[in-house]
């Protein structure tokens, strides 16, 4: 069966029992992902979301792009979420090859110019997860104490480890200390 057929039958399964159709458009659990895009990776599981619990961004690498960021600032400005996660994982595909090599492969086959594409390959996947963390971090429209936490999903296990962010929960952000 071609794959247009095969996602048109299982929308209509998913259809027939839906029961999301009253959830507020504000994410239940005010928590935004920004992860990479592999398949193996299914974030809702691995971090135990529900729909419309959090906004999950994701590209290639799980990169703090501009696009990225402006996900960000409309997910907590406009959108409540308090709390950001930044997810790469093992055996990522960003890191088996350059930018430059990339460009000039395209240039290549397209007969055209890309050396402007900025792909954003990268050799080290810890130091990646904490450059967005940084990257994040440090943009001027979002707060300075929003809590932004870097991990690693292993693709072999299942399992995430925190590599990089703050120390800080959003049960911090959002209950007052009890100072008078
Ligand atoms: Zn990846």
């Amino acid at each position: 069966m071609a794959e247009l057929d095969k996602i048109r039958d299982s929308n209509e399964e998913y259809s027939h029992n839906f029961k999301y159709g009253t959830l507020p458009i504000t994410p239940a659990r005010k928590l935004a992902v920004l992860a990479c895009m592999d398949a193996r990776l299914n974030v809702n599981e691995a971090l135990g979301l529900e729909t419309g619990d959090a906004h999950i961004i994701r590209n290639a690498g799980g990169i703090a792009t501009d696009d990225a960021i402006r996900s960000l600032i409309i997910s907590h400005e406009l959108l409540g979420t308090q709390e950001f996660v930044v997810i790469n994982h093992t055996d990522c595909g960003m890191l088996t090859f350059a930018d430059k090599d990339l460009q000039k492969d395209l240039r290549q086959k397209y007969k055209s110019d890309a050396s402007e594409i900025k792909f954003y390959s990268f050799p080290n996947l810890e130091e990646n997860v904490k450059n967005q963390v940084n990257k994040i971090k440090s943009t001027p429209f979002l707060p300075p104490d929003i809590p932004v936490h870097g991990f690693i999903y292993d693709v072999k296990t299942g399992k995430i480890e925190r590599i990089a962010g703050d120390q800080k929960t959003i049960n911090e952000i959002l209950i007052p200390s009890s100072s008078p």
